[in-house]
């Protein structure tokens, strides 16, 4: 049975690397019918930050991806929280020991501290507690048997750290990277337990995924020089043959492409970084900070998730529009590249104006109904429906509607610069001028009627239509662009047009 899991730790908010990946997970799970798994792992009390797991779980929920086991859902393999599983993870750090492949290690902070310091004077590149270096360490490998025994009785601080063997090549097949080969030399002796009794990271992180039957473990790059030694832990506690696969997703750049894309890139660069809006701390200054999201910036999600899918996968063929469900259909691992995915603002975008003009003009309408009654101003169903359905081929945004519809609702109060100075003068104030009179006794006022009887008013005066055009946009909208003029005086009204009409030529 195919079961991936999603495994945060709740440090602060979500970023789009996290949420790639949880959609990576889900994508695979529900292609292959397994099950998608969410598991918090905050074993690291010290990074741990209220409201992040709420935040994890509101930002799932509106991309669109469902947990089917785990934190916020439950399961058979409950708690789901790392901290309040603190119990299990001791046994197989206590079973490693038993069978040689960990130790204590009762070393000080000081003590560790000079053991680096004394690497790094003798010029060694990556000073590590190792094969080599443990052997003048204070562990249960070098002290006698009765002494390990005394401090431990009297309940001196200890670690336990994994046994690493000096020569032997780890090898694993990772399904987006082929074969990884890793030097033992290169590993080192990892922590497992910490003197607090809490597990840290490694040790929880290979428990659990092979308790809860993780069939799959999908996560970033940033995690394969991990993957080695999660190899052997899985080797050491008998479980080789139930290890998961591992797929390593590739690294996210910023947009210059000038390296990793950082939880800090977002607002510093102009674009969010993060699904839901986070308020956190600065942990300089303690003042709030406010970081802005994909949901509050006016994305919508199908287009976030049609953008995040592209990050790193791409079905081989020209398709660029893809549901969620048909992702699903075309998703799968082999498809997900090696090299690292350049994040683009302009794409995320223009996937946003794509799903935004696939609506209709009734889903589109409560949009701009929400945005005029924040300014106190009422509109029926009818009418905004009409107003999306000119405007939606100009917005990238929903919030767009207000700002480039206000003029729908509100005379102008100021006409755009240029065009006056190139545009206006007394011939064309008085075809205006004519024109207004004409709209008033205005038979057919569709838009084509509308079009029809300026056509014929600018020719009574004397004038091409095209010679007064710009200035009846600038008159009636105060803007020199904007959607189909005659379909906006249609929505206007003659009336009100004719109203500002006199009021521009006055
Ligand atoms: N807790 C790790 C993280 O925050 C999980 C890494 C993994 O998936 O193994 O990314």
């Amino acid at each position: 049975e195919v079961r991936v899991r999603f495994a945060p730790s709740p440090t602060g908010p979500l970023h789009i690397g996290g949420v790639r990946t949880a959609l990576y997970n889900f994508l695979l799970a529900r292609k292959l019918g397994g099950k998608m798994l969410l598991r918090i792992e905050d074993t690291d009390q010290n990074r741990f930050v209220p409201g992040a797991e709420e935040y994890i779980l509101e930002a799932l929920a509106w991309c669109g991806i469902v947990i089917d086991e785990g934190v916020g859902v439950g399961g058979p393999h409950a708690p789901y929280r790392q901290s309040e599983r603190k119990p299990m993870y001791k046994q197989y750090a206590d079973q490693l020991i038993a069978s040689g492949h960990a130790y204590y290690a009762f070393d000080t902070p000081d003590e560790l501290e000079a053991m680096r310091a004394r690497l790094t004077a003798a010029k060694v590149p990556n000073p590590q507690y190792n094969s080599i270096t443990r052997a003048q360490m204070r562990n249960s490998l070098t002290l006698p048997e009765d002494e390990v025994k005394g401090l431990l009785d009297s309940g001196a601080p200890y670690v336990i750290r994994l046994k690493v063997p000096r020569k032997e090549e780890v090898r694993f097949q990772d399904l987006i990277r082929g074969w990884v080969v890793v030097h033992s030399s290169a590993i080192d002796d990892k922590v497992l337990m910490k003197s607090d009794g809490m597990p840290t990271y490694h040790l929880a992180n290979i428990v659990d995924d092979h308790l809860m039957e993780i069939s799959h473990v999908i996560r970033g790059e940033e995690w394969l020089p991990s993957a080695p030694l999660h190899v052997l832990l899985y080797r050491y506690l008998g479980w080789e043959s139930t290890m998961p696969q591992f797929a390593h997703l590739p690294l996210l750049l910023k947009p210059d492409g000038t390296g990793k894309l950082s939880k800090r890139d977002g607002d510093r660069l102009g674009f969010p970084v993060f699904p839901l809006e986070w308020h956190g701390t600065d942990a300089e200054t303690g003042q709030p900070t406010v970081s802005s999201g994909y949901r509050e910036s006016g994305y919508l999600p199908e287009a976030f998730i049609n953008f995040l899918a592209f990050l790193g996968w791409n079905p081989g063929t020209q398709q660029e529009i893809f549901s969620m469900d048909e992702l699903v259909q075309a998703f799968s691992i082999e498809r997900v590249s090696k090299s690292p995915a350049r994040f683009d603002q302009n794409k995320v975008k223009w996937y946003n104006e794509h799903y935004l003009r696939a609506k209709s003009n009734a889903e589109l309408a409560p949009y701009l109904i929400d945005a005029l009654a924040e300014h106190g101003i009422s509109c029926d169903q009818a009418k905004a429906e009409q107003i999306v359905g000119v405007m939606k081929e100009r917005v990238s945004f929903p919030k767009d509607f207000w700002m480039e519809a206000r003029y729908f609702f509100q005379a102008p109060s100021s006409y755009d610069e240029q065009v006056v100075a190139k545009k206006w003068n007394p011939q064309v104030s008085e075809a205006l001028a004519a024109y207004a009179t004409a709209l008033e006794g205005a038979a057919d006022t569709s838009a084509e009627g509308l079009k029809m009887l300026f056509n014929q008013t600018a020719e009574a005066q004397g004038m091409k239509p095209g010679q007064v055009l710009q200035a009846l946009r600038v008159a009636v909208t105060g803007a020199g662009a904007g959607p189909d003029l005659f379909e906006t005086l249609a929505i206007l009204g003659t009336g009100e047009v004719a109203q500002r009409l006199r009021a521009a030529v006055a």
